[in-house]
């Protein structure tokens, strides 16, 4: 008898020492009915400068500018990469994704290179895959981009209900002359989809359906649009809107985004009718700066675009909303990052985050209630095929192969044209000796890009960008 009182200590010792017991005691705190759903929103390569709360002067986005101004709007909100397929893995996996050879945008294969591992290796878990085990119903509705292969289908990482396509892009309408590399058909594993109307209504109406289904579920919505990404495809009503801007492309672009705003003006109101708009956390963000050369899209105030470091290429509007927990009307203004959504879904989930996730992320919840009062990250890093850059407090530096690397103070040089390094030559080389050894200790890449893309790159430092608003039109 003593013997096996013996074991059951034994036992009881071991189960309330483990991991296991402290995320199940957390659990234990939050019921069903206590659990935030979750709903990620994200715009496809959507230009800072593009949003009213931003200071557009062409755009109106009444909806997402409402998002920010009931919840939080934080200014230095940061992605991982300035395009979409590596930025999406950053914020998947709250890893920096090229601390798993994740550097590149998923391309062909290239010669050497095992087409195998051309998505998010498997190795790598995503949003979805932590929520599942905290009792959520995880949905995605349009773009993954996160590898085509079988062993990369968003309902083998951890996804229960997908609406949308797994390339990186899609047509608007069922069909369009300047769209044929974007046909590609709907799947779904809950409904046979029905024929497209314009994709952006077609996503935020499969999202109002995954609501109304699930209102009483606690649930993960991944809203991905891929709105105003190219194809520049937009509907008659909403062109007229914007017949005062006489640029076609950029009248095109405002009134892909005003539908955009629609929709998660659409999304927003769901949740209401259901009834759990007070215990959403909702958050959107662009998936990288606009690309001002395909899209017409205006990063002011910042310079750059889609594809490299500068803050027009990886400064991104980023806003969290959630009325139960959340302040209202907040800024936040330390620099945060995309790969913060992971910690901190998982811990408002019931969840506890433990040093073996090897999160690159935080959990931003106390920073914003103030309950921690120090910066969420001493620095960030990047690294981007050609080019890595390190942010550390005000200061940014941002080295390319072709020439002396640039050292900008971003509080007084917004439009980083002031290249301080040779003038600051201790901070210069102290940023260079962090970003350096972060960067030689990383694996390399998993997959590459075709060549071109490394010049097209260079090029694009040198291009000359916008970076005031428009007079009003
Ligand atoms: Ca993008």
């Amino acid at each position: 008898m003593l013997r096996n009182n013996s074991y059951y200590l034994l036992f009881f010792l071991l189960y309330f020492s483990t991991g296991v017991y402290a995320i199940e005691q957390t659990n234990s705190l939050l019921t069903d009915i206590d659990k935030p759903n979750i709903i990620l929103i994200v715009a496809d390569d959507l230009g800072f400068g593009d949003l009213g709360i931003n200071g557009s002067t062409q755009i109106k986005t009444p909806n997402i500018d409402k998002l920010a101004k009931t919840g939080v709007n934080f200014t230095e909100g940061y992605v991982t990469s300035p395009v979409c397929s590596p930025s999406r893995a950053g914020f998947m996996t709250g890893k920096n994704q090229v601390s798993f050879g994740y550097d590149n945008n998923i391309g062909g294969s290239q010669l050497g290179f095992d087409p195998e591992f051309l998505g998010l290796p498997i190795s790598q878990k995503t949003i979805a895959d932590y929520l599942k085990p905290l009792g959520y119903i995880n949905g995605l509705i349009g773009k993954w981009h996160l590898g085509d292969a079988p062993q990369f289908h968003p309902l083998k990482r951890g996804f229960d209900e997908f609406w949308g396509y797994t390339g990186g892009g899609h047509n608007y309408f069922p069909s369009e002359p300047d769209g044929k590399r974007y046909n590609i058909p709907i799947q779904s594993n809950y409904k046979t989809p029905n024929p497209l109307t314009y994709i952006t209504d077609d996503v935020g109406n499969e999202c109002v359906d995954f609501i109304q289904r699930h209102q009483k579920d606690p649930f993960f919505l991944f809203a991905s649009f891929n709105a105003p990404h190219t194809p520049m495809q937009a509907v008659a009503e909403d062109l007229a809107l914007y017949e005062a801007i006489p640029d076609k492309k950029r009248r095109t672009y405002a009134a892909m985004v005003h539908r955009l705003d629609v929709n998660i003006g659409k999304i927003m109101q769901a949740l209401e009718l259901a009834g759990v708009a007070e215990n959403t956390l909702v958050v959107f963000i662009s998936d990288n700066g606009g690309p001002v050369d395909s899209n017409a899209s205006l990063n002011a105030p910042y310079r750059g675009q889609k594809g490299i470091l500068l803050e027009g290429g990886i400064h991104v509007p980023f806003i969290m909303n959630w009325p139960k927990k959340l302040p209202t009307g907040t800024v936040y203004n330390k620099a945060v990052s995309t790969l913060d959504f992971v910690p901190t879904f998982m811990e408002i989930a019931g969840g506890k985050v433990s040093e073996s996730d090897n999160f690159d992320g935080v959990n931003l919840i106390p920073f914003i209630t103030k309950e921690n009062k120090v910066v969420p990250h001493p620095n960030l890093k990047w690294r981007f095929t050609i080019s890595a850059a390190i942010r550390e407090g005000d200061w940014k530096l941002v080295r390319l192969p072709d020439r002396l690397p640039m050292l900008y103070h971003l509080p007084t040089d917004t439009i980083e044209q002031n290249n301080l390094a040779l003038k600051e030559v201790a901070k210069t080389e102290a940023l260079l000796k962090k970003l350096g050894t972060w960067d030689v200790h990383l694996p390399h890449p998993v997959f590459l890009e075709g060549a071109i893309w490394k010049r097209r790159q260079l090029g694009l430092y040198d291009a000359e960008y916008p970076v005031t608003q428009p007079n009003n039109e």
